[in-house]
């Protein structure tokens, strides 16, 4: 229905209204600090901040049934503001003036069914939420979509005149950073992204280079990149754009809201399982769906199964030993989750303890599984990369674990394109994987092209053609 034929009353109930009060609230020692200014951390203390609406109670006089309703009818009508994860306006960061919110066609990303001959192999039904579909091919879109958003608000409500975004990253990151900062003002608006040098794949690199991004490579691993950046931060005039930035996980938390509004509200039975990387997506995920279970739009909160691979695992160690250390990784294919001391942990560590307690669990899959299922996913039609790979071969590990039981909804994160890890396809394919990462093809998985004439009886030849009978 187009918004304009639709009656004054209508359309007026469907745009939000709610007057929010947004700070940031330290983590450890609750201090709230104005949500008018650039904070990364505690200044007191130090530790993580999250951004927490202290109106949020007043959501409540809406029920979970009308909040239902608006966000359905919302997703019906053609206004540019709510469009992407802005249809969750109140739930994301309600302080921003609809004019300054960025859209990019982030958002609203499928859920597909799994392939049934996939589901047998993997020993249960499931769906696969395609979050490679956003511009940059990565759910890294949603949090960017928020950030970036909330610094063209910034820039105008507090006349700055110049700032440089920057981030640390595994790939994808940077190139969500890159295409959202570049719409912004030139000349006002500068980005730069750090990355380990050799540890993003060409596809990843490729894209904050086109984005005009300024591109620096360090030698390392991402934790030796994401020291800088937070160095940087504290001491330097840079906006933060990792999800250490509490704004970031203000737009992943749209992950959550879609899965809950795709299946028409009902979580009953729902298992959510995730890949760890910093741990900032799988924090967005369970504070998205406790915002959900606040206002009563939905009835129970998911399960929520966290996955790591083995060869950066400091999270899965931490649930199996009880205590938290952080690991070195080794190399692994699942690399833009391959982060040995996740940021966000202190606030995973929160939300299990406080909301997740019994909902929450972690397992772990070794590299030569996670390319297993990744490349069996997508001979079955699905576009899953090897972080969703990871994911998928988590479904398995979860099963035999007992973590899943018969009948749950079952929904898989695929966090970026196929795409954008084809490399470590081809170093399946031509065997060509360095020792470290512990994979040995299986020969039923492997493709490759054949070189043929141009001829047709040749290539008809080849594939053994019979000829029609005329
Ligand atoms: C960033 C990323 C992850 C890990 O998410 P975190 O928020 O760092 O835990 C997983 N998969 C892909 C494709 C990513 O880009
Ligand atoms: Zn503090």
């Amino acid at each position: 229905m187009p918004y304009s034929s639709m009656s004054k009353e209508k359309q007026k109930e469907l745009m939000p209204t709610h007057k929010a009060d947004m700070v940031f609230e330290c983590l450890e020692c609750g201090r709230t600090y104005h949500i008018d200014q650039f904070l990364y951390i505690c200044p007191k203390c130090k530790s993580l901040l999250k951004i927490i609406d202290k109106n949020f109670y007043q959501l409540k006089k809406v029920s979970g049934e009308e909040w239902r309703r608006i966000f359905d009818f919302r997703k019906m009508i053609n206004c540019e503001f709510l469009k992407g994860i802005f249809l969750f306006y109140e739930l994301i960061l309600p302080c921003i003036p609809s004019d300054d919110i960025i859209y990019l066609g982030e958002g609203h990303t499928p859920i597909v069914r799994a392939n049934e001959d996939l589901a047998e192999l993997v020993g249960t039904d499931f769906f696969i939420k395609y979050d490679g579909l956003n511009p940059s091919a990565s759910f890294k879109d949603r949090g960017m979509a928020s950030a970036v958003s909330f610094i063209n608000y910034s820039i105008k409500k507090r006349n700055i005149k110049q700032l440089l975004g920057i981030c640390a990253s595994t790939g994808d990151t940077s190139a969500a950073a890159a295409l959202y900062l570049s719409y912004l003002k030139k000349g006002v608006v500068k980005s730069v992204v750090l990355l380990p040098q050799g540890k993003v794949t060409s596809q990843q690199l490729s894209q904050p280079l086109g984005s005009g991004a300024t591109v620096i490579e360090i030698p390392g691993v991402f934790d030796d990149c994401m020291k800088i950046v937070e160095e940087l931060s504290e001491n330097y005039e840079v906006f933060l754009l990792n999800s250490k930035n509490p704004v970031r996980i203000m737009g992943q938390k749209s992950y959550s809201y879609e899965i809950a509004q795709q299946l028409d509200f009902d979580t009953r039975d729902l298992v959510v399982l995730i890949p760890i990387g910093n741990a900032g997506n799988i924090t967005a995920v369970m504070e998205g769906f406790l915002d959900l279970h606040r206002l009563e739009i939905i009835p129970e909160l998911p399960q929520i199964i966290g996955i790591q691979s083995r060869h950066a695992n400091p999270v899965f160690r931490w649930y199996k030993e009880k205590q938290y250390h952080s690991v070195k990784v080794r190399p692994s294919v699942a690399q833009a989750a391959m982060i040995g001391d996740p940021v966000s942990f202190p606030k995973v560590f929160r939300l299990v303890s406080e909301n997740f307690q019994d909902k929450f669990f972690v397992v772990e899959v070794t590299e030569q599984e996670i390319m297993r299922y990744m490349l069996e996913a997508n001979r079955h039609g699905h576009i899953v990369c090897t972080q969703g790979g990871e994911t998928i071969a988590g479904v398995k590990a979860a099963l035999r674990e007992g973590y899943i039981s018969r009948g749950s909804k079952v929904v898989v994160d695929s966090t970026s394109h196929q795409l954008k890890f084809s490399g470590f396809q081809q170093m399946y394919f031509e065997n060509k994987f360095p020792k470290g990462y512990e994979i040995i093809p299986d020969k039923v998985l492997l493709n490759s092209p054949t070189q043929l004439p141009a001829s047709v009886s040749e290539i008809a030849r080849f594939l053994h053609l019979k000829k029609i009978k005329k």
